[in-house]
């Protein structure tokens, strides 16, 4: 079925070949080919229906850490779903839910000591934002309306998240319906970068100007790297010396760490790795493992003090029904007992990544921009202009490699790899000869 997947995409023919109820995401219907349908996981490894085995190499977007139907996950899901599966939490707690944030607030910067529960990447940042509004607006300050985000920032497919990552590729229809922001250049840069300290003395020097004329709410960024933007990454120098900037304006720093957190940049979260500290710290994807839909956004204690008063209406008045479900609670507890466990699953993953890169892939003339950061290894195709996330060399890609057996889903012409924390060396490396046998075919 793959096979056949593959000849319907290279011979440019319109296939519709399944009927099914179900719109899927991020998909144009009308030319998407049947998906395979997937029976079973177990750590890297998907089985297909017809019996072919996949490789995950993105951890299946982005949130599967320890890889597919970890026993340890099931264990703590199967034991908590028979004690208490969901109580509202408003007016209510629950032990995974307490024992999650204590967790949680041992792993990041002293400086945030308070977590608020949701349940989705892109929730979590619409949570960081209200409450970087209503932190002003608490103080008196309602003129602080406005947020700074980066070239290529991708924050969730809320009408929020768009906002503030307005510059994404997807987000041209809805403009409209968008809020205003200040959208400044992301010093993107890669192995060999001899311009890097100017891209970021530009983009500092931008951030400082709109610093120095408006009264801004906050700063939004993914740190260290861009996911969805097209894995672009950038030094932990640029994180420092932005933090200074926001620090001496007393704007709030916002880090989107839902795709970088819990190890994917090779240390727990990219705040860490970059040595800086936010004031507002939003996850959601690796936090339960890639088992369940959870979120949480942290924040100092300065800005839950804003919040904290005999006044009702200065209350953070936001909620979702299955806030801090204790099913997730309980399956991200797990997840991050084995992060503490095993650190080296990935802190390790970068060299591996550096070892392949330099051993199959040398001075490929199709290959430009390699960059690594922790569990994350990302390069651009070569394609004559034909570059972009609509670039027609992803689809075409994305068939050879389901052939070839490997998950992998290029954004645009930038390929990368972000595989779950268990995969073997000799995994890897296998990834990365049938990367160059598919790029060599081209
Ligand atoms: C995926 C992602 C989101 C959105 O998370 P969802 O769970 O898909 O809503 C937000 N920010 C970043 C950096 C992401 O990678």
């Amino acid at each position: 079925m793959c096979d056949r997947l593959f000849q319907d995409i290279s011979s440019g023919r319109t296939v519709i070949n399944f009927e099914s109820p179900i719109w899927r995401p991020f998909t144009q219907m009308k030319t998407a080919v049947a998906p395979p349908k997937v029976v079973r996981g177990e750590g890297i490894w998907l089985e297909l229906e017809d019996g072919r085995r996949i490789m995950d190499c993105i951890s299946s977007w982005w949130v599967t850490l320890h890889g597919h139907a970890h026993p340890a996950l099931a264990e703590a899901l199967y034991r908590q779903a028979q004690q208490l599966e969901q109580v509202i939490f408003a007016g209510f707690t629950h032990a995974p839910a307490e024992q999650l944030a204590e967790k949680l607030l041992t792993h990041v910067p002293a400086a945030l000591r308070r977590v608020f529960f949701s349940d989705n990447g892109s929730t979590a940042v619409e949570v960081g934002l209200k409450m970087a509004y209503q932190y002003w607006l608490n103080q008196g300050e309602p003129g602080r309306s406005r947020f700074i985000g980066f070239e290529g920032g991708y924050h969730g497919d809320t009408i929020g998240a768009m906002s503030i990552g307005q510059s994404s590729t997807w987000w041209q229809p809805f403009q409209p319906l968008l809020f205003e922001t200040d959208v400044v250049p992301f010093p993107a840069t890669f192995t060999g970068d001899n311009q890097v300290e100017q891209k970021e003395a530009e983009s500092l020097t931008k951030i400082e100007v709109l610093l120095n004329q408006t009264s801004y709410a906050g700063i939004v960024i993914e740190p260290l790297v861009q996911g969805a933007g097209g894995m672009r990454m950038c030094r932990p120098q640029f994180l420092q010396n932005l933090e200074q900037l926001a620090r001496r304006s007393g704007v709030l720093l916002i880090y989107d760490e839902v795709m970088t957190g819990f190890g994917r940049t090779g240390e727990l979260f990219a705040c860490l790795k970059s040595a800086t500290v936010p004031d507002i710290l939003c996850l959601s994807k690796g936090l339960s493992g890639g088992c369940l839909p959870l979120a949480v956004t942290l924040a100092t204690e300065a800005i839950y003090q804003a919040f904290y008063s005999d006044d009702a209406t200065k209350a953070f008045y936001h909620g979702h029904s299955y806030t801090g479900n204790p099913l997730a609670c309980a399956t991200a507890l797990a997840s991050l007992e084995l992060l503490e466990q095993n650190p080296q699953m990935f802190q390790g993953m970068e060299q591996l990544h550096r070892h392949y890169l330099e051993q199959w892939l040398p001075d490929h003339p199709r290959l430009a921009r390699v960059r690594t950061c922790g569990t994350i290894a990302a390069l651009d195709l070569v394609t004559d202009g034909d570059e972009g996330y609509f670039s027609a060399i992803a689809p075409i890609l994305k068939a050879r490699f389901l052939a070839a057996g490997l998950l992998i889903r290029p954004l645009g012409n930038t390929l990368y790899l972000m595989p779950p924390y268990c995969i073997t060396s000799d995994e890897l490396e296998f990834v990365y000869q049938t990367i160059r046998q598919v790029i060599d075919s081209l």
